[in-house]
C-alpha cells in the first residue's frame, strides 16, 4: 500500500500566505520542557522530530503575551526581543530545517492561571484555580490587546511562520466571548458583538503589526459543554468576525477545562465531535481545522474527504508517533504507534507538575536522552533473550532490536500483550488493540524472533547462547489473607476479565485502584465489554445536546441500567479513587456514581461467608450482602526466573512489574523496557 489511500490527508493546502505540504497540524500541547535543563535544545529537538516526521504545521505549547497571563509560575512568556532570539529562534530554525512550519500559540490563561497575579474578564473565580481574579479595567484590556500584538511581532522576529490565538478551554479570549464569564457592561461586554471585540481587536492589531506572509490562526470553541456558553450561531459570528479582522485559519476546540463531559480521553469515541466542527466548516470560507479524538489516518482521511474540515489537528497522536505522516505517505500506516487517549503520560503530567511524555512512546519530550543510536559496531550487537511478552518485554525487545541487537522474545501465553489483553476487556480501552498491533508489526519488521507458548526456564536460557537475559515476567494478583478467601464466589479480577469466572448480580470489589475502577466499569457497563461506545450512546450517557441553538451543548443524561450492583471498597480512609489520573479520574468517579456504584473507604475486611462480605468501618461491623467478591488487592512481582538466573551468575536485567509490582502500569512498563534497551 502507498499513501494514495489517503489523498486528502496528504494533499497540500494553499493558505494564500503560505502553502502547507499536507493536512496535518500538530495541535498545541503544554510540555513543561521549559522547566528542564537545556530547555531550548530540548524544545528544538522535540518539534524538529515532528517536522521530520511530516507534520505540515506545528503549533507550540501556549506562550503568554504578558506576565499575568502565564498559566503558572515559570510558564512560557514572550515579551522581549532577547527572549525571541535566545529562546525561540533555535526552535523555529530546527523546524524549518526539517521542512516544517511552526506557529507560536499565544495563550493568556486569564482566571485559570495558577498564580496570585491572575486577572479576569469578570470577578468570578475559575473552579480550577479557585483564586479570585483581579478584574481587568477597560484600559488594561486595551493594554492586553497590545501585549498580544507585541508578542506576535516578536514571534515574527523569532522566525515563526505565524501565531495561533488560544480562544478555547475557558482561557482569557474565551472568557471574553462567553456570557458565563463576561458580565461586563463596558466596551468589552454586554452584547454578543462586544463580547467578540477582544478577539477581533487582537487579530486586527496582529495583522497590522506583522508581515504579509505571517499566518494568524484563531482557535475557537465550537461546542462549550457548559452553562453560559455560546450558541452555534454565535460561534459562527465569531469566526466570521475574526476572518474579517485578518485571520487565516480557524482551529477548533471542544469544551472548557471545567466541562462535565469528557472531550478527549479514551471514553470519548473517536471523532465524536465531528458534527460541531463540520457545522462551522459549512458556514465559513476560512479553512477549518478538525480536532478532538482523531487518532488514525483513516478517520482523518474520512473527515477531510467528507468536507467536514480542511486540516486535522493531532497533538497527542504526534506525541505517540512523531512520524505519523511520513508513515502514511510511505504506505506503512500499520506501523503507526497510535495514541490510545489514556492521558496518563501527557495531560496528567501537564496538569500536575511533571514533564509531558507518552505512555506508548516514552521518547516523547525526551528526544535528547533517546537520540537514536545503533549498537555502535556490529561486533557490539548482543544476543538478548527477553522473557515475558507484556508491555515491558515488548518495549525492551523492540528498542533493543531497533538498535541492532539480536533479540528473542519468549512468551508463555499464545499471544503477546500480557496485562494489555485484560485492559482490552474494559469498555473504552479497546484502543490498546492499536498498541498490540503496533508492537506485533514492529517486532516483526525489526527481526525479533517471537516464541509464543514458550514458558522458558533457566536451563534453556543458560544453554541458549544469550549474552544477556531481560526478565519481564510481570506480576501475579495478590490474594489477601482473609477468612473465606478460598470460596468459589471469591474471584480474582484476572479470572473475571478473562471469562474464567462470572460475577453474580451483587458484587463487592475489594480494592479501589485503577484495576478496581476498571472492573467496576466492566461490571456496570450496559453496552458490553470488548467494544467502544458508539457516539450516540456516549452522547446519551453524558447528556450532549447537538442542537445548534443550545447555549450549553448539554441535555439530560440518560443512564442505562447497569447489569450488576457494585460496591467498591478500599482499606485506606479518604476519597475513593483519589489516586486515579488527574484528567480521567473524575470521569470514572462521575460515571460510576451515576451507575449507582457505592464507594466505601476505611474498610476492614472481616471475612466472607454465605451471607456476603463482612466489613468494619468506623468501628462498626456490617454485612454487604453480595453474590460475588472480586479481589483487586494489588499484585506481587513474579520473578523466580530472575532469581534463579542471577544465582547462576548470568547477566540479568529485571524490568516492569517483575522488578517492582507497586503501582505498576503500562506506562512504567514501556518506559523501563525502552530505557533498558537504550542502555545496552
Ligand atoms: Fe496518547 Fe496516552 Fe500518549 Fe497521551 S500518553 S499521547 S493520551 S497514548
Amino acid at each position: 500500500m502507498d499513501g494514495s489511500a489517503y489523498p486528502d490527508l496528504l494533499a497540500p493546502l494553499d493558505l494564500g500566505r503560505t502553502v502547507l505540504r499536507n493536512r496535518v497540524l500538530m495541535g498545541s500541547m503544554h510540555t513543561r520542557i521549559e522547566t528542564r535543563d537545556q530547555p531550548v535544545r530540548r524544545l528544538a529537538a522535540f518539534y524538529a522530530e515532528r517536522a521530520r516526521g511530516g507534520a505540515a504545521l506545528i503549533v507550540t505549547g501556549g506562550c503568554s503575551p504578558n506576565e499575568e497571563g502565564r498559566v503558572e509560575p515559570g510558564a512560557p512568556c514572550l515579551t522581549t526581543p532577547e527572549q525571541a532570539l535566545a529562546h525561540h529562534r533555535p526552535v523555529t530554525q530546527a523546524v524549518h530545517d526539517e521542512g516544517g512550519k511552526i506557529l507560536l500559540q499565544l495563550m493568556h490563561a486569564g482566571r485559570n492561571a495558577k498564580h496570585d497575579a491572575l486577572v479576569g474578564v469578570s470577578s468570578a473565580p475559575s473552579p480550577l484555580s479557585r483564586r479570585p481574579p483581579r478584574v481587568l479595567s477597560g484600559e488594561e484590556v486595551e493594554r492586553t490587546v497590545e501585549d498580544f500584538a507585541r508578542c506576535a511581532a516578536l514571534a515574527e522576529t523569532a522566525g515563526y511562520d505565524g501565531i495561533e490565538i488560544m480562544g478555547t478551554e475557558g482561557l482569557l479570549a474565551h472568557q471574553f466571548v462567553a456570557p458565563r464569564t463576561n458580565d461586563r457592561q463596558d466596551d468589552w461586554g454586554g452584547t454578543p458583538h462586544k463580547r467578540r471585540r477582544f478577539a477581533v481587536e487582537v487579530v486586527r492589531r496582529i495583522r497590522e503589526r506583522t508581515g504579509p506572509s505571517f499566518l494568524i490562526s484563531y482557535r475557537l470553541s465550537v461546542l462549550d459543554l457548559i452553562d453560559g456558553g455560546s450558541t452555534s450561531e454565535e460561534v459562527i459570528a465569531l469566526a466570521r468576525a475574526v476572518e474579517a479582522a485578518g485571520a487565516d485559519l480557524l482551529n477548533t476546540g471542544i469544551g472548557w477545562h471545567e466541562s462535565i463531559v469528557p472531550t478527549i480521553a479514551y471514553p470519548v469515541p473517536r471523532g465524536a465531535f465531528r458534527f460541531a466542527f463540520a457545522r462551522l466548516k459549512a458556514a465559513v470560507t476560512l479553512p477549518v481545522v478538525a480536532s478532538n479524538r482523531i487518532n488514525t489516518p483513516e478517520l482523518a482521511q474520512r473527515i477531510l474527504a467528507a468536507g467536514e474540515a480542511d486540516l486535522v489537528s493531532m497533538a497527542r497522536p504526534l506525541l505517540a508517533d512523531p512520524h505519523f505522516v511520513a508513515k502514511v505517505a510511505a504506505g506503512r500506516p500499520e506501523t503507526i504507534n497510535t495514541c490510545i487517549a489514556c492521558n496518563q503520560a501527557c495531560l496528567d503530567n501537564a496538569f500536575g507538575d511533571g514533564l509531558t511524555s507518552c505512555l506508548v512512546n516514552p521518547k516523547a519530550c525526551r528526544e535528547i536522552e533517546f537520540a537514536h543510536r545503533p549498537a555502535d559496531r556490529a561486533d557490539r550487537a548482543e544476543r538478548i533473550a527477553v522473557v515475558g511478552g507484556g508491555p515491558a518485554g515488548m518495549a525492551a525487545a523492540l528498542h533493543a532490536a531497533e538498535r541492532g541487537h539480536r533479540v528473542t522474545l519468549f512468551e508463555a501465553q499464545d499471544r503477546l500483550g500480557g496485562q494489555l489483553n485484560l485492559a482490552l476487556r474494559i469498555p473504552g480501552k479497546q484502543e490498546f488493540h492499536e498498541t498490540l498491533r503496533y508492537f506485533r508489526e514492529q517486532l516483526r519488521r525489526h527481526g525479533v524472533e517471537v516464541r509464543l507458548n514458550s514458558a522458558v526456564d533457566a536451563g534453556t536460557l543458560r544453554h541458549g547462547a544469550f549474552d544477556r537475559v531481560v526478565v519481564a515476567t510481570g506480576t501475579r494478583p495478590r490474594r489477601p489473607d482473609l477468612p473465606g478467601i478460598e470460596r468459589a464466589d471469591v474471584i480474582s479480577y484476572v479470572d473475571l476479565l478473562t471469562g474464567k469466572a462470572r460475577a453474580g448480580r451483587r458484587v463487592a470489589v475489594i480494592g479501589a485502584g485503577g484495576v478496581a475502577f476498571d472492573v467496576a466499569e466492566f461490571l456496570t457497563s450496559a453496552h458490553g465489554a470488548d467494544q467502544p461506545q458508539t457516539v450516540p450512546e456516549f452522547f446519551r450517557e453524558w447528556g450532549v445536546d447537538t442542537a445548534p441553538g443550545s447555549r450549553t451543548g448539554l441535555t439530560q443524561m440518560q443512564i442505562a441500567p447497569p447489569p450488576h450492583e457494585v460496591t467498591l471498597l478500599q482499606r485506606s480512609p479518604g476519597r475513593v479513587g483519589e489516586r486515579l489520573g488527574r484528567s480521567t479520574g473524575w470521569i470514572h468517579r462521575s460515571r460510576l456514581r451515576r451507575r449507582g456504584v457505592r464507594l466505601l473507604s476505611g474498610c476492614v475486611y472481616a471475612g466472607i461467608d454465605d451471607r456476603g462480605l463482612h466489613i468494619v468501618t468506623d468501628g462498626r461491623a456490617s454485612l454487604l450482602e453480595v453474590d460475588t467478591v472480586v479481589i483487586c488487592a494489588g499484585q506481587d512481582a513474579h520473578r523466580p526466573l530472575a532469581d534463579e538466573l542471577q544465582a547462576d551468575g548470568m547477566r540479568v536485567d529485571v524490568i516492569g512489574g517483575a522488578r517492582m509490582s507497586q503501582d505498576i502500569d503500562a506506562m512504567r512498563s514501556i518506559y523501563e523496557g525502552a530505557r533498558l534497551a537504550y542502555g545496552i
